[in-house]
């Protein structure tokens, strides 16, 4: 690997330092320190300290402290778009909308919502009515959140915002790649004087993530990759820790006979490349009706062809850099492999000549579902289309995955959308549109089959950063339940009489 695309490798200069690059031009931006078990484990400590007086803080107050977060994040929104844009690569519109205003967004919508989310929830009992149950929800702890660096401040920060309101602390370790904004983060909390220690960073390597897992952590929220995903499912599972795994995904766009060709077409290129295809719900692969394809992909390619690739700090670009170099040489590699096979290259195709990471809009044709880049993740700017007879077939593909985080579907037909929606394996399945569901607090995001485990955002995935507890009570003070002891035949003869009555056949339903 050349001296161009050694950037962005997190490199050591010291054996305990990590040194942050810019990926748009190699220069190196910071540095942080490659923090030791024993102080990721001191770091818990100290937040599990601070956490039992913020659990005692009243849940509205709670939240009216935290919507300070939104006020500071929103005053200073460039200092962040400026390091997002410096470390991550992203472009400056990119770093505001998918950064910034989503966590803003999340942050005002849970400290307005998470009151009623959060209050008691009766269960009324169906048969025993002189007793009731309540659901009530009780902050789990400290939270350890382990984030990638794909979406550096949005993903790691949506979760802190919503694991403080639900009453936790919070330790995050941010991806050795991007770190900075993760520091960043922390800045402007303790501008928007909340308590210091209840929300920590540790910078490190994996092993950071590790010792994270290994420090007594009450829960653990993990975005990044299936193969680290299960590591983490497996040291949480040894040590019996609730987690929330987001993984990998390998979004499948379907586009029908009937679709609005034009839409789908700059829907699928902006999903496509839009954060430089480092989306896990990145338009992975289109699976275009044959009587749309050739013209599906003249406006796709029409569409691509015009974007603007750089450096986004120097100049108006639409497509930044890539974060990671190893990134690069994987899409390397899988369009290279795809072309090996068969697969034409409508536009672009190869790595961008230094400096900095870029890889070219790549819109690929004639692609195959046995081919590398129809099944593995590519997490690039890379649009893989193949051909399909007709809309069962494209469904039929957009199952055969072992991933299942986002998929779309595009047709002018409301109902058909649906119903083809339904029959996909996805946590999320959009119509007519790419992408942005991200950025919606009140929609869960999850996956199913390997993308991943539990849920984020949402009315559940706030209670999921809380233990459910049940309490059941009587409304009916009574001597004695007629089920306790002592045990006698009359009682049992007559307990089976109304067990049948209540249970058996239905002699009034006939
Ligand atoms: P990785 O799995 O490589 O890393 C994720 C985080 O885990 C990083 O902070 C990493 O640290 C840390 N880590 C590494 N090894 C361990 C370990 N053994 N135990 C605990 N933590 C560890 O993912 P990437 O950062 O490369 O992110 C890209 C992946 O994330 C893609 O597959 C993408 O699809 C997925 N993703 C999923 C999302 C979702 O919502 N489902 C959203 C965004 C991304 P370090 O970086 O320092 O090695």
């Amino acid at each position: 690997m050349g001296a161009v695309h050694s950037v962005h490798s997190a490199s050591l200069s010291r054996a305990s330092t990590i040194v942050s690059e810019n990926p748009a031009t190699g220069e190196a931006i910071g540095e942080v320190p490659d923090q030791p078990a024993e102080e990721v484990r001191a770091a818990i400590a100290r937040a599990r300290e601070a956490q039992r007086a913020w659990a005692a803080v009243p849940l509205a107050e709670r939240c009216q402290r935290i919507e300070r977060f939104a006020e500071v994040l929103m005053a200073r929104a460039d200092e962040v778009i400026e390091l997002v844009v410096r470390e991550a690569g992203k472009t400056p519109i990119e770093a505001l909308a998918t950064e910034v205003v989503v966590v803003a967004d999340l942050t005002r919508y849970f400290c307005k919502h998470a009151p009623a989310v959060l209050a008691p929830e009766p269960i009324p009992l169906h048969l025993l009515k002189h007793r009731a149950s309540y659901l009530h929800y009780v902050p789990r702890g400290v939270i350890g959140i382990i984030a990638p660096w794909n979406f550096p401040f949005s993903i790691p920060i949506g979760e802190v915002v919503m694991s403080l309101i639900a009453g936790n602390g919070v330790v995050l370790k941010p991806s050795e790649i991007t770190p900075l904004i993760a520091l960043k983060a922390r800045e402007l909390y303790l501008a928007a004087e909340l308590p210091p220690d209840l929300f920590q960073v540790v910078t490190g390597r994996g092993a950071a993530g590790v010792a994270l897992i290994d420090g007594g952590i009450d829960y653990c929220v993990f975005t990044g990759s299936v193969a680290t995903g299960r590591k983490v499912a497996a040291a949480c599972g040894e040590r019996l820790i609730p987690c929330t795994l987001e993984l990998g995904g390998k979004a499948p766009a379907v586009v029908c006979a009937d679709a609005d060709l034009d839409r789908a077409a700059q829907a699928i290129v902006w999903g496509g490349f839009a954060n430089s295809g480092q989306v896990c719900a990145s338009v992975e692969r289109v699976y275009a009706v044959a009587s749309i394809h050739d013209q599906l992909v003249d406006k796709i390619v029409a569409h691509a062809r015009a974007l603007r690739q750089g450096d986004a700090a120097v100049s108006e670009v639409d497509v930044g850099a890539m974060t990671w170099d190893r990134q690069v040489d994987n899409v390397e590699r899988l369009v290279d492999a795809a072309v090996a096979h068969g697969a034409q290259v409508a536009l672009g195709g190869k790595r961008s000549p230094g400096p900095g990471l870029f890889f070219q809009p790549t819109v690929l044709t004639s692609c195959r579902q046995d081919m590398d880049v129809m099944r593995k993740e590519i997490f690039g700017p890379v649009i893989p289309i193949m051909s399909v007879a007709d809309e069962e077939e494209a469904i039929r593909h957009a199952n055969d995955s072992h991933l299942g985080l986002l998929a779309y579907v595009f047709t002018r037909d409301r109902a058909r959308g649906k119903a083809l929606a339904e029959r996909i394996a996805a946590g999320t399945v959009m119509i007519n549109d790419v992408l942005h569901t991200y950025g919606c607090p009140e929609t869960p995001w999850s996956g199913v089959k390997s993308s991943g485990i539990g849920r984020t955002h949402s009315a559940h995935g706030l209670r999921d950063l809380c233990e459910t507890r049940h309490v059941n009570y009587d409304r009916i003070a009574i001597p004695r339940e007629v089920w306790w002891y002592p045990y006698r035949n009359t009682t049992f003869q007559t307990a089976l009489r109304v067990a049948r009555l209540l249970f058996g056949k239905r002699f009034w339903k006939r």
